[in-house]
């Protein structure tokens, strides 16, 4: 039986992690008085994966959410993107081709420790006025559109009902409003999945000891490599290294289930160890590494989209939106983006605009920012993650763009640059068109590098020292030389596809018997799940 309606609120939250936090905390920056309840189903947050930030994701921490000096005592600060490639002639470390920053980065960044982050902010929004309950679970939510919604929960068995002018979905993976309401779409174009955990007795980067073994690889690099986010590579999977402070280690695993598969093995702590193996960094660095038990994850099918973000009442952020790749952390920039963009629509209705067009525009933006995203970085990007040569292209050309357009107008319009997401701004439209090209040209060559028995030929003995972009004079100088380059290898090798169409692996006919074998759970669409 469901208890009488005892409460009616301005808005209520659906989830207490960082998207719903940040966005209360910006609902109750523009409207102090606001009523405002966050509603949470954990009583503590747990480690969870989102531990990377980027440039504007560390802006937004950093001067939107005022959490510097949180960031400087409680997490570490991060070196930029280091990648590493192999191919069947790199032997050690040493050998494998490198991708990363020569000194250290120019814009702030963090690796962040989530349980540590979120309760902060969590925190800070009860602080500032919001009313928390934990750990409640939400059971559904009836829409009324302009009107009060209500919300269903439970505590301690107990249900409950509120209402409130608008409800703000920040429940994550859950995505409880888009599921019920039939918004949530899986992405079947983007078949990647996951499997993370954190570990112990992983060798630093910059241990001497490994400096002694390959002096000519440590003295080449002025940066600090351990904080950086390292990226183990190869065909079709990447895998991430990240610090956390106090010693452990982020690390896990992302591919193309088109392409590779987990090896097999009884337990998936060996077998995401048993990929990482593989890698001659991994060797080097993770050989006497030991996995937390209890903290091992494994998703399928990672990306999805939903085809409303917002009505009148009720708004999508986070991984309750959408959500696309963990590939260059974007993660927290959605949520940058979408926190600040609800709380701008909810603030002008709360003020008596009417919500509805707002609500429309709301959802416009991130449908178009979603597939530009989407198709500029990510669409068959794993058959060329992996190839030196293309990714280090790749990667001066997406990161020149990043700054070009969304994080030089982030940190030059501040706060209110975040309003919009950057794909969705008009001038985007153009940029994203060259992205999305450019990708669909690499992942083209890869496949036919692959065809032809040279993909990943200069995955041995290569470094590149890559020296940060500034918002200044050189940017668009330096984006064009990376152009150039991508234009000289069509000419060299590009034409060699130009008329021909792609072809798509699909699951089953590319893995291998052997990676079938006991692992019947990488062959075929899987709900999420951990262990
Ligand atoms: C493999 C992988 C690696 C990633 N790496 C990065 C990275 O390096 N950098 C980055 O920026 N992003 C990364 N991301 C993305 C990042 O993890 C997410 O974007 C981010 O954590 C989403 O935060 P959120 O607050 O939207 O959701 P969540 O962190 O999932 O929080 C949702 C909250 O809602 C609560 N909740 C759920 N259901 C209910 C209910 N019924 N009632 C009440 N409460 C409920 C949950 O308890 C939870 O606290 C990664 C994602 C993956 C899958």
């Amino acid at each position: 039986m469901i208890a009488p309606a005892s409460d009616a609120w301005d808005v209520i939250v659906i989830g207490g992690a960082l998207s719903g936090s940040a966005t209360a905390r910006l609902i109750l920056r523009r409207n102090p008085t606001a009523r405002l309840l966050i509603l949470e189903r954990h009583p503590h947050f747990k480690r969870r994966v989102g531990e990377s930030t980027v440039e504007i994701s560390a802006y937004f921490l950093g001067r939107v959410m005022g959490l510097t000096d949180h960031l400087l005592e409680h997490h570490l600060p991060k070196q930029g993107m280091r990648f590493w490639s192999m191919n069947a002639a790199t032997s050690s470390l040493a050998d494998c081709s490198e991708i990363g920053p020569g000194y250290n980065v120019r814009l702030p960044g963090y690796q962040v420790d989530r349980a540590v982050l979120d309760e902060h902010v969590l925190q800070l929004a009860q602080q500032e006025g919001a009313t928390v309950r934990r750990p409640v679970k939400v059971k559904h939510i009836r829409l009324t559109p302009g009107g009060a919604q209500t919300v269903e929960w439970e505590d301690a068995g107990m249900p409950r009902l509120s209402t409130a002018r608008w409800v703000v979905d920040a429940s994550g993976f859950a995505a409880l409003l888009g599921r019920q309401e039939g918004w949530h779409r899986p992405n079947l174009r983007h078949p990647t999945a996951a499997c993370w955990t954190r570990w112990t007795g992983v060798k630093s980067w910059d241990d001497p000891a490994l400096a002694a073994k390959f002096p000519a690889w440590s003295a080449r690099c002025r940066a600090i490599r351990s904080v950086a986010t390292n990226h183990l590579t190869g065909y079709g999977w990447w895998a991430w290294v990240i610090p956390l402070r106090g010693g452990d280690v982020s690390i896990g695993v992302t591919f193309d289930q088109r392409l590779c598969a987990l090896p097999p093995g009884p337990r998936l702590a060996d077998r995401l160890k048993t990929l990482l193996l593989t890698h001659p960094a991994g060797r080097e660095l993770f050989s006497a590494a030991n996995c937390r038990d209890h903290d091992v994850h494994y998703r399928a099918n990672l990306a999805y989209d939903s085809t409303t973000y917002a009505v009148d009442g009720a708004v999508l952020v986070g991984d309750a939106a959408a959500f696309m790749d963990p590939f260059y952390s974007p993660g927290m920039d959605w949520i940058a983006f979408g926190a600040t963009a609800a709380a701008a629509l909810i603030s002008a209705s709360l003020r008596g605009e009417p919500a509805g067009p707002l609500a429309a525009q709301y959802t416009q933006d991130f449908t178009v920012a979603y597939e530009r995203w989407f198709r500029a970085l990510y669409l068959d990007k794993y058959y060329y993650m992996g190839d030196h040569e293309l990714m280090l292209l790749a990667f001066r050309l997406d990161l020149g763009m990043y700054y070009l357009g969304a994080v030089q107008h982030v940190f030059r319009t501040g706060p209110s640059g975040l309003e919009t997401p950057g794909f969705a701004r008009r001038c985007a439209g153009g940029p994203a068109a060259l992205m999305a090209l450019y990708n669909r040209r690499l992942a083209a060559i890869a496949q036919s590098r692959r065809r032809r028995g040279v993909w990943g030929r200069r995955n041995t003995g290569r470094y590149f020292p890559f020296t940060s972009y500034e918002f200044n004079a050189r940017l668009v100088p330096r984006l064009a030389a990376a152009t150039a380059r991508w234009l000289a290898l069509e000419l060299r090798e590009g034409w060699r596809t130009w008329f021909r169409r792609p072809s798509h692996a699909t699951i089953q006919s590319q893995l291998p018997a052997s990676a079938l074998r006991g692992s019947a759970d990488l062959a075929a669409p899987l709900p999420a799940r951990s262990r």
